[in-house]
């Protein structure tokens, strides 16, 4: 029996719809079948449907045999025709995975080795910070499997042996979940592999082997590596990531068949630098993050999964070393300097002396600021100076609060879009905000709206071949060319209101119009919410102060929004014509030069005038030595990121004081 439908579904069956269809689907006695270009898969592994990779607006078939076919063809049709599918869920932040993590907001390539004669190892500087501590080596073997040939009488018990050393790998990940000091992110990784090693596609792949004669070690290898090879071939982002969560299952399973326990990390040292080739997104789950003094890596980027994990921390890190991470291997001791993107291997005396002292004045000049953490920094007139967090990712929640931030500034929403491979849909974008306007309420949590362009396109949207992607189709002229994402953002937006005190903020504007237009989207998008039931409430909606044209314009746009953000990184780029990625025009792309000073005075000037919050989100809003002139042309909100608040409230806590 079977029926024919066009899938609805928002996106299609990825990650969450497909796993939601297969619990569906295991529901019932019947085998179900899911067909799709004349290809059919078993509905009850989700592994297989993701292979499958249907998309929304496709046509297939569901298929059914048993006693309960009807009821069970009649329920997943009626799950393929709902766009909401797999969408409305248990509030699991995003979608697990290993790209659970968010990729990080600017990648720094490291500067050149300073001239003190060290010979170092150079890496991409990707978290901040400095570190010496004996070297803890994580590169675990290659599994190998024995390769050994079963005799038909062995195949049972071989069989017996691999399905338990499955379900104590399920067992441990269920253990790890339950424990619950998982951060969401954590948790989608752990879940996601989880998912993998319950679901049939891996497993059943497995037996296969087994039956026809492999040893279980062997087959768990192999099936690995047809299944990865599948996700890879996909032409799908997401689902190719989802090759090494299948490397990361088929090794566990492994090991537990050999009785050998995995080079873990959770017998890192103290204060240890943890030097790896790659770290899985497994490892990095159950790693003791506050044991680990500093994180070198082969592989990853200031982008990458580990990196955002090391920032989110304060963990100094040093990535993409390449093959020089090899020299690192038989190290007794590391030094790191996660700034300028140094290895120093085994340090020599001078070179540990140095280390030492810029480790130790590091803390000291921490345990000085946590008395900030609390502190309400004020003008000397009683004016409260909001001292915010620029965040990208729900996991950074918490690095912001430890802080002290007053609220978010900014909240970069691109990472939301590029960590996912797909759009984000309606729903996931406003559980999102919700949970920012909760953790951080009544603070205010200013939201950027998408701010992407063609240096960085993202999956699902095709942007074109551009000569000066900086000057072209990015940010609020995106948006407004693309309502069709634009209004599933700021409905999102609306909704999420209704937890807090969630602002947006637009990026890129340079002129008026950008405002009126995007007024009016927000208020045909609150039309349609209230027509169809859907709480949500209205929000201030600010501007980033980042193109000549607005600082020229200032006084107009001031009068149609609610606050300014100075956005001094690409504002200083613009204003002197200097690229800010292009090291060699780095020297023009300095905000202290005049001519960016008098823009950031003209924009101030222009809002204080107008009445409205005037508040910086760039680079600069966190250095003291050019915050007491932000305060004093008259911005009393400043974002930076949650290493720079204490620092920045000290500041401010000192002019009120009469003694910055
Ligand atoms: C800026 O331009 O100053 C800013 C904060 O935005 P981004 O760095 O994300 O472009
Ligand atoms: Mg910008």
């Amino acid at each position: 029996m079977e029926r024919s439908t066009i899938v609805r579904v928002h996106e299609g069956l990825h990650a969450r719809p497909a796993t939601r269809f297969v619990k569906l689907a295991k529901g019932f006695e019947s085998d179900v079948e899911l067909v799709k270009d004349g290809k059919a898969v078993s509905a009850k592994s989700s592994v297989k449907l993701m292979l499958l990779a249907v998309k929304e607006n496709q046509e297939v078939t569901v298929r059914a045999n048993g006693a309960d076919a009807i009821e069970a063809i009649e329920a997943l049709i009626g799950y393929l025709e709902n766009p909401r599918a797999g969408l409305d869920d248990e509030g699991e932040a995003g979608e697990g995975g290993s790209e659970a993590a968010a990729p990080a907001p600017e990648a720094t390539p490291s500067a050149a080795a300073p001239a003190d004669g060290t010979p170092k190892l150079q890496g991409v500087a990707a978290s901040e910070g400095v570190a010496i501590g004996p070297a803890f080596a994580h590169f675990p073997a290659e599994i190998e499997g024995p390769g050994r040939r079963l005799r038909a009488d062995e195949i049972d018990g071989e069989l017996d042996r691999f399905r338990d050393a499955v379900a104590a790998v399920q067992a441990r990940m269920d253990r790890t979940l339950a424990e619950n000091n998982l951060s969401a992110g954590d948790r989608g990784i752990v879940a996601a592999l989880r998912d993998i090693a319950a679901d049939d596609g891996l497993t059943g792949e497995a037996e296969k082997l087994i039956r026809e004669g492999d040893d279980a070690v062997s087959a768990v290898i192999g099936a690995a590596a047809t299944i990865a090879a599948d996700f890879s071939a996909v032409d799908d982002h997401y689902l190719n990531a989802r090759a090494d969560d299948v490397h990361a299952v088929g090794r566990q399973i492994c090991l537990v068949l050999l009785g050998q326990d995995d080079v873990s990390l959770e017998t890192i040292p103290q204060g240890a630098i943890l030097i790896a080739d790659d770290i899985g997104a497994w490892d990095l789950a159950r790693a003791p993050l506050k044991r680990i003094g500093g994180v070198v890596c082969g592989h990853g980027g200031a982008t990458s999964h580990i990196a955002i994990i090391a920032r989110s921390h304060g963990i100094p890190a040093v990535l993409g070393l390449g093959d020089k991470v090899n020299e690192l291997r038989t190290a007794k001791e590391v030094a790191i300097d996660g700034n300028a993107g140094h290895v120093v291997v085994d340090p020599d005396e001078a070179a540990r002396a140095g280390f030492t002292r810029r480790v130790e004045a590091a803390a000291q000049e921490r345990a000085g600021l946590t008395v900030f953490k609390s502190v309400t920094p004020t003008r000397a007139d009683g004016t409260v100076i909001e001292v915010a967090a620029n965040i990208g990712s729900l996991e950074e929640i918490e690095a912001a609060q430890d802080a002290g931030a007053m609220g978010v500034g900014l909240f970069r929403t691109e990472l939301l879009f590029m960590r996912h491979m797909h759009l984000p849909s309606e729903d996931m974008q406003a559980e999102t905000y919700s949970a920012l306007a909760k953790a951080f309420a009544p603070h205010p949590v200013i939201v950027r709206t998408l701010d992407i362009g063609g240096d960085k396109p993202i999956a699902g949207i095709e942007f074109p071949d551009e000569e000066n992607p900086f000057l072209g189709w990015r940010g609020i002229r995106m948006c407004l060319d693309r309502p069709d994402i634009f209004k599933k953002q700021l409905r999102a937006l609306l909704r999420a209101a209704v937890h807090g005190n969630i602002k947006v903020m637009l990026p890129m504007v340079s002129e008026i119009a950008e405002v009126t237009r995007t007024r009016a989207l927000v208020a045909q998008c609150a039309d349609e919410l209230k027509a169809e039931g859907v709480p949500h409430a209205g929000f201030d909606l600010g501007v980033m102060i980042e193109t000549p044209a607005a600082v020229l314009i200032a006084p107009a746009l001031a009068k149609e929004v609610a606050f300014f953000s100075i956005g001094t990184n690409d504002l200083t780029q613009y204003i002197m014509a200097a690229d800010r990625l292009n090291p060699t025009v780095a020297k023009l792309n300095d905000v202290t030069n005049p001519a960016v000073m008098s823009a950031i005075e003209l924009t101030a000037k222009a809002g204080v005038a107008a009445g409205i919050m005037v508040g910086m989100c760039g680079e600069a809003a966190g250095r003291p030595d050019l915050i007491p002139g932000f305060i004093g042309m008259g911005l009393t909100e400043l974002s930076m990121s949650p290493a720079s608040i204490q620092r920045a409230k000290k500041t401010i806590a000192a002019m009120a004081n009469g003694s910055g």
